[in-house]
């Protein structure tokens, strides 16, 4: 039986992270995938959503090509040819990834890995022994009880990122980062969009004002929605579908996409009979990514953290290096950047101000209006950058709203993970003109010293 340092089940985000930064610290390595190397990130999540925004956005460009003077027109979508180069993107970086795990020498195995004890995982009938296993079994899109996908007319975004038509209509049910990315790429391919959200806001993790300004320009793009009402069911036709809402409301469209969350994928893969803790089929770990089971490591969706592929890079070189006996500081997960690539773009790092208020923190609060700032005008793009700091204190979360926002995050992560004061940031020279700057001038501003900004 062949016999590795590390044994990792799961070839996503968090298990290749994993298998790379371990084969580097001179680790030997089994990656055991069912699928492809690169999950659910590279193959039916971020990256091929992440193309199909750009074609989005390119789609709005010839629309709107008159108000920069520029003679185009909109003549339509020909989802082949969008599949076809966002496949290419996709297939690209998977030949990349694939290399790379071959290029540091790690045992690549083809086959859907069960735990059978606490230091073994059994594939295609052999065993894999590890001083360490490492679970990184990934996540599932969930449904609702009464709500069958049928991948046609109901579907999920497993379907949406492979669809070869663009819908007339759709109902997103779910205004979380996934549904809105999705509304907002069909409302720019052509498509009557509606989301259907129970909580009282969209993408409601995020600080209620970024919200609020996403609710607005969704609204000004023609994106409906209906929140705070829970669905109560669906009817199917040649037609489409119906949905009816817990307010009594129904809805009709061409399709509905499913997007209420991601579990884990846990069950019947022996996690139970090894004795590892679990709950509501997450993997429970410590700071470090450590199960209760001595040996047993687990990352990425299958914990319950931030669902993002970042994350679990961070975590799968965590526990390598742990193993490695490098003692890396533990993640603080406060300190993750969190974006939403819709039109107009939502990102954030640290608290909201309400998380903030929670934790007791004496909250001081500054919005920056992007209208003040050159470039956001130039691109004609509408938003803020909103800081949450302390009282005489650090800068404990950034908000922003508008196109291209997320490329800020860089700077904004520093901010917060350094625990940098208003004053710090106010005194650094920011490139003009460049949205960067409108991170400049929010500190500026709250430090006192406003140049393009009232106050
Ligand atoms: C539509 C969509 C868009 C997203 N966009 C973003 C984004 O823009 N940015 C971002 O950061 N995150 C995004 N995410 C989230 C991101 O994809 C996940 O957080 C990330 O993929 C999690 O990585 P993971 O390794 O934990 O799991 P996964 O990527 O799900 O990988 C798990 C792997 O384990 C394999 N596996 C499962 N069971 C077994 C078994 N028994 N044996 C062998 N192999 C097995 C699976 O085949 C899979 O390849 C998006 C997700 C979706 C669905």
């Amino acid at each position: 039986m062949p016999e590795f340092d590390l044994v990792i089940i799961g070839g996503g985000s968090g298990g290749y992270a994993c298998a790379l930064r371990s084969a580097q610290l001179g680790m030997s390595v089994a990656l055991i995938e069912a699928d492809k190397v690169g999950g659910t990130c590279l193959h039916r999540g971020c990256i091929p959503t992440k193309a199909l925004l750009h074609a989005a956005e390119i789609a709005d460009g010839a629309r709107e090509g008159a108000r920069f003077g520029v003679k185009s027109t909109f003549d339509g979508i020909d989802m082949a040819g969008v599949n076809s180069y966002k496949d290419g993107v996709v297939s690209r970086l998977y030949k990349g990834l694939a290399s790379l795990v071959k290029s540091r020498s790690i045992t690549y195995v083809q086959g859907h890995g069960q735990l059978v004890s606490t230091h073994t995982v059994e594939v295609n009938g052999e065993g894999y022994t590890g001083k360490n296993i490492v679970l990184a079994t990934g996540s599932y899109a969930k449904t609702l009880p009464g709500l069958e996908i049928d991948g046609k007319q109901i579907i999920t975004s497993d379907h949406g990122t492979k669809l070869d038509f663009v819908p007339k209509s759709v109902i997103v049910l779910g205004g979380g980062v996934i549904g809105c990315e999705f509304a907002s790429v069909w409302k720019s391919f052509g498509a009557e969009v509606t989301i259907i959200e129970g909580l009282p806001h969209l993408i409601a993790s995020e600080d209620e004002s970024s919200s609020k300004q996403l609710e607005r320009a969704f609204r000004k793009r023609g994106i409906s929605f209906e929140l705070g009402t829970f669905f109560k069911s669906v009817s199917k036709s040649k037609k489409g579908v119906e949905v009816t809402l817990e307010n009594g409301k129904t809805f009709k469209a061409e399709i509905l996409l499913v997007s209420v969350g991601r579990g884990p994928v846990s069950a019947n893969l022996g996690y139970e009979a090894a004795g590892i803790a679990m709950d509501r089929g997450y993997v429970l770990v410590d700071e470090k990514c450590r199960t209760n089971v001595p040996g047993i490591w687990a990352v990425g969706d299958l914990i319950p953290t931030l669902q993002l592929a970042h994350v679990g890079f961070a975590e799968g070189i965590l526990v390598a290096e742990e193993i490695a006996g490098l003692n890396p500081v533990a993640i603080n997960y406060d300190g993750i950047p969190r974006v939403t690539y819709s039109d107009p773009e939502v990102a954030s790092v640290g608290l909201t101000t309400a998380q903030a208020k929670e934790r007791g923190h004496d909250v001081v609060e500054l919005t920056y209006d992007l209208a003040g700032n050159g470039k956001a005008q130039i691109l004609n793009t509408a938003g803020s950058i909103k800081l949450v700091g302390e009282k005489d204190g650090p800068i404990l979360g950034v908000h922003m709203v508008g196109a291209r926002v997320g490329e800020l995050l860089a700077e904004a992560e520093l901010i917060f993970n350094w625990q940098a004061r208003a004053v710090d940031v106010a005194s650094l020279i920011h490139a003009h003109p460049t949205l960067s700057e409108a991170m400049g001038e929010a500190h500026m501003a709250l430090a006192g010293k406003a140049l393009h900004a009232h106050g």
